[in-house]
């Protein structure tokens, strides 16, 4: 038996992939530890792990709305309250740590604390990455380019200051990049398959691609109509009343049943009289719809691409951020969606047909799900980790 300490960030896109790994380390006989915010307790007790509080030490959990939404679009933001967010844990997660002495740490890619802490005491880690791995070669499909980045790390002088308040706390890295890239000497497990990570042959053997978690599907969708339509902005960036203003224009009373997540920041009643062909609401059984849709207008967030594509459903992209573009780039490359290049209502209704009609889309999105379905899941994750365990 060994003791495995995880940590994330406070995201369920990001913590969600790690549940069934983690009920599988546990189910394999280990002890798991596993550091996240209180949204999250629940979801990380029902997997039988200890579940460890950072909320009085998070620098994110202070932000307002409106920086959290800075906060995937704004890396150098994003950089500072990473590295704010370690140091505000690092005496007690290396005391925790050294009394502890786990055998292996997971942590997540964007997680740095949990990273910084394997390196400053020398704990085999594995990093587990929820969205693409990202090099110099796959970066190319991020509409920034890696030099861009690079470049603008070291333009700001606070990122190398806090840079070097992780050094003087004895951390062992050069830059942020050490901490924040994927390189090719940690090893790491990445929740996608081969096919659908760009460049995935780039990456050294210490790479797992174990493919994306599905939820099981719970619950029915009723179908009304011969197409049905999903649209979701995810739970993030979805505040876009003039978007779904218009979807509902596209569709209002066509032959088209249209299912529409809104999120919770959308007021309902600014959207006007809801189309009887129209199901609007805050939250939906995202898998139960996409079991059942013929095509999704997203955001490309790693988790809903993956799951529409696991369900061999072609999507529509109108991506919101830098991340959610290089998703919708690779979609695109691959030949399963079509992006959205305005929000006219005639615009989302012309590309969405375009999309239902040539099946080379559902063509696509079918071959994606194969490499999915063909993918280790949580037992290779599992795998890896035991084999990284001292
Ligand atoms: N989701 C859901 N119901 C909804 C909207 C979203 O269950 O009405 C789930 C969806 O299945 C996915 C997650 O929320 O697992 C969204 O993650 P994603 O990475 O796509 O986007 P984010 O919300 O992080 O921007």
């Amino acid at each position: 038996m060994s003791k495995i300490v995880f940590f994330c960030i406070p995201a369920h896109g990001h913590t969600n992939p790690t549940l069934g790994v983690v009920k599988e380390l546990v189910n394999r006989g280990h002890q798991v530890w596993y550091y996240s915010y209180e949204p999250f307790r629940q979801k990380i007790e029902d997997t039988g792990a200890t579940f460890v509080s950072c909320d009085a030490y998070d620098c994110e959990q202070k932000l307002t709305t409106k920086e959290v939404v800075k906060l995937g679009k704004d890396l150098a933001f994003s950089t500072k309250v990473l590295v704010d967010t370690t140091l505000a844990l690092d005496d007690v997660v290396c005391a925790h740590m050294e009394e502890l002495k786990p055998d292996c740490i997971v942590s997540d890619s964007m997680a740095v604390w949990g990273k910084a802490v394997a390196l400053k005491l020398g704990i085999p880690m594995v990093s587990s990455t929820t969205t693409f791995a990202f090099n110099e070669h796959s970066a190319k499909i991020m509409k920034q380019g890696f030099g861009d980045t690079v470049k603008m790390i070291f333009s700001l002088p606070k990122i190398s200051k806090d840079v070097k308040r992780l050094q003087t706390k004895g951390y062992p890295i050069k830059n942020i990049l050490d901490i924040l890239q994927n390189d090719n000497e940690t090893h790491t497990i990445v929740y996608t398959s081969p096919e659908f990570q760009p460049s995935s042959e780039t990456f050294s053997d210490k790479y797992v691609f174990v493919g994306p978690s599905i939820r099981p599907v719970t619950s029915e969708i009723t179908k009304t109509a011969d197409k049905l339509i999903y649209i979701s902005m995810g739970t993030v960036n979805n505040d876009l009343l003039p978007l779904y203003k218009n979807c509902i224009s596209a569709f209002a009373d066509t032959d088209y049943q249209v299912i529409m997540s809104i999120g919770n920041w959308t007021d309902d009643d600014a959207l006007g009289i809801i189309p009887d062909n129209f199901i609007v609401a805050d939250h939906v059984d995202q898998m139960a719809v996409l079991e059942k849709a013929d095509a999704f207008l997203t955001h490309c967030g790693m988790n809903s691409t993956s799951e529409a594509l696991y369900f061999e459903v072609p999507l529509v992209m109108y991506p919101q951020q830098s991340e959610q573009g290089g998703v919708a780039a690779r979609v695109e490359e691959l030949g399963a969606g079509k992006m959205l290049p305005d929000i006219e209502p005639d615009t989302i209704r012309e590309t969405i047909e375009d999309v239902l009609s040539h099946a080379s889309y559902k063509k696509a999105a079918a071959r994606i799900s194969g490499s999915f379905k063909k993918c280790s899941g949580v037992k290779g994750a599992a795998d890896k980790i035991e084999s990284m365990c001292r």
